[in-house]
Formats: structure tokens, C-alpha cells, sequence
């Protein structure tokens, strides 16, 4: 066992956070000592959620024809990409996510649309209605994902029962321009930063596996934790045809462990969430993500591909001797 994780580990058991040079050392570990670092990583994970994983599923509710850059993007009509395009769906395909997102055991289901922005459009007020509407039935509740943001649209959303909302960084700022162009970090800042003073709580991760360097992931992170955000996605890339990050080699699965390992060092009482990419980079390995520290995941189809099987999921868990949470906090 590596004598320097263990007292790194120790100390955030015991509550204390890690500096950037400990976050560095462990972001450096390769070879047999990233299973040392997994071995921390859970323990950090149980002490702060026990043997309980949360899940969450999505509908891509409007699709494809934006005109942003972003690199990795299937949905951006600067490239060439096979998906289908399509404007806002109607309430009834939301309501029928929320059906889905039950039967998953979801904890919340989150409306998904592209574009920079649904500011000043009929498309923001119609999912302000929908979430309204469905927060009163028996269902999962209805998170966001919307793109920018402004004060007055998160006080809309506030009072349209929507809690959280998803805005990811997706990687430091330094590297930012080098995955888009179109749009400022600090654009993605300004949203995080109303939103919370609306009362939402954020959902913001970021994307490996997109040319950044450690020190980029680890930027991400720390700007992350100063924005106090409340749950971190963790996307890996899974390149699609016809997008410029089509180029990029894939992420190995023990540099993804490693990836989530540091996160829930530098996040030990947050939620954690492998969300996109976990199928085609993990493979066999995907139910070692619990281990390596995440403590929920993302079940069903994502935006544009298939996930694995929910009941495949969620048998997974069960396997595991983990508990997911579901609207009961029962398994069935
Ligand atoms: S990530 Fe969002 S903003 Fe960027 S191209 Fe895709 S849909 Fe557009």
C-alpha cells in the first residue's frame, strides 16, 4: 500500500480537504498504485453515502441545429453528424421520461435541450410549464438543462418547482477555447453563479477525454469546488463520427477510475455522477466506478446514444451489494 495516499486518504476521512500538490500526486499515479488509490476512494465513498447510489436519466427534449462550436458535440450544425434534429418535444414525451425515470429507479429526471441559450423563447416557457405541471404528479422531479441562464430565467425556473440545474465547465479555463470558440468560460461561470443565487443547486462537471492535460482536470475540479457546486457529472469522451473530437484517442478504463478516484478525494461528500461514455470506455470494468468512488450514475439512453440496459443497471447494483435509491430508498 502507498504510505502517501493512505495519509492524503486519512486525512479527507477525517474531514480535512487536500491541497493542489496532494491532488497532483494523486492524479500522477499510474501502474499498480491506482488500486490503491480505488481501495481510498471507496472507503471516502461509504463513509459519506454507505452502500446507497443515486441515479438519474434524461431526455433529449430539443436536438441538434446549433450553432455552436463545441468540439465534441454531435448536436452542433457546424458538423457532419448522422443524428436527427428535432424542435422542443411535447409535454407528453417529457411526462413520458418521468414514467421511464420511475420504473429506473431515477431520482430525477433531467430536460435536456441544445442551443446556447433559451432565453427569451417560447421553448423556456413551455418547460417551465411542463415542470410545473409534472412536480405535482408522483414522479422523479424535473431538473434542467438548458444552456446559459439568466437571473430572471432561474427564478422562473425556482418557481416552476425545478431544483437543480445542469451546467457543466467541462474542463479548466485555460483550455477551454481550445473546445470552443463560440462561447466564454465565463459565460458557463455567470450561469453557475445566478443560478445559485436563485436557490437552485448545480449540477456541473466536465468532459475527459478531449486532448486536457491533468492539470486541466484538476483546474476543473478545483473551480468546481470553489463554485460549491452540488453534484459533479463526469463525462468521458466517446467520440462521434464527423465531430473534430472524432480524432481523439480514447481514455484507458484505469485512467478513468483514476480520473474518478481524485474526484472524490477533492470531493468527498458530493454527489459524483459517471454519466456519458462509461459503456464504450469503461466496458467490463464499468461497476468498478462505485469502487473507484462515484456514488450515482447516469440510467437509460443518453442524448443522442444508447445506454446500457436499465434493468442491466440496475441488477449491476444489486450485485454489487449496493442499494439504489429510487423515490423509495428501497430496491424492489
Ligand atoms: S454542447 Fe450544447 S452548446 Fe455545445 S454544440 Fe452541443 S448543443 Fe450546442
Amino acid at each position: 500500500m502507498n504510505t502517501k495516499i493512505e495519509k492524503i486518504a486519512n486525512r479527507v476521512l477525517q474531514g480535512k480537504g487536500i491541497s493542489c500538490d496532494e491532488a497532483h500526486f494523486l492524479m500522477g499515479i499510474s501502474g499498480n498504485e491506482i488500486y490503491d488509490l480505488l481501495y481510498w476512494a471507496n472507503r471516502i465513498r461509504y463513509n459519506s453515502f454507505k452502500n446507497v447510489i443515486s441515479l438519474c436519466s434524461i431526455i433529449s427534449a430539443r436536438q441538434g441545429s446549433c450553432p455552436e462550436d463545441c468540439r465534441f458535440c454531435s448536436q452542433s450544425s457546424r458538423y457532419q453528424t448522422d443524428i436527427s434534429n428535432f424542435p422542443l418535444v411535447e409535454k407528453e414525451q417529457i411526462a413520458g421520461a418521468v414514467e421511464r425515470g420511475k420504473k429506473y429507479k431515477s431520482n430525477c429526471v433531467g430536460v435536456v435541450t441544445s442551443g446556447y441559450s433559451l432565453d427569451g423563447s417560447d421553448d423556456f416557457d413551455r418547460i417551465c410549464e411542463d415542470a410545473y405541471e409534472l412536480s405535482k404528479k408522483d414522479g422523479p422531479p424535473i431538473h434542467t438543462s438548458i444552456g446559459t441562464i439568466t437571473s430572471k430565467m432561474a427564478k422562473k425556473l425556482v418557481s416552476s418547482g425545478v431544483e437543480m440545474i445542469n451546467h457543466n465547465l467541462e474542463t479548466s479555463e485555460a483550455y477551454y477555447p481550445n473546445i470552443c470558440t463560440t462561447h466564454t468560460y465565463k459565460d458557463r461561470v455567470e450561469t453557475i453563479k445566478v443560478a445559485k443565487e436563485a436557490g437552485l443547486k448545480i449540477c456541473s462537471g466536465g468532459i475527459f477525454g478531449v486532448g486536457e492535460s491533468a492539470e486541466d482536470r484538476l483546474d476543473l475540479a478545483f473551480r468546481l469546488k470553489e463554485l460549491d457546486v452540488d453534484a459533479i457529472p463526469l463525462n468521458f469522451l466517446s467520440p462521434v463520427k464527423g465531430t473534430p473530437s472524432s480524432l481523439e484517442s480514447p481514455l484507458e478504463p484505469m485512467e478513468i477510475l483514476k480520473i474518478i478516484a481524485v474526484f472524490r478525494h477533492i470531493f468527498p461528500d458530493k454527489e459524483l455522477k459517471v454519466a456519458g461514455g462509461r459503456e464504450e470506455n469503461l466496458r467490463d470494468v464499468q461497476s468498478w466506478m462505485f469502487y473507484a468512488g462515484a456514488n450515482s450514475t447516469m440510467i437509460g439512453d443518453y442524448l443522442t446514444t444508447r445506454g446500457k440496459a436499465p434493468v442491466d443497471d440496475l441488477q449491476m447494483i444489486k450485485d454489487l451489494g449496493l442499494i439504489y435509491e429510487g423515490r423509495d430508498g428501497q430496491n424492489p
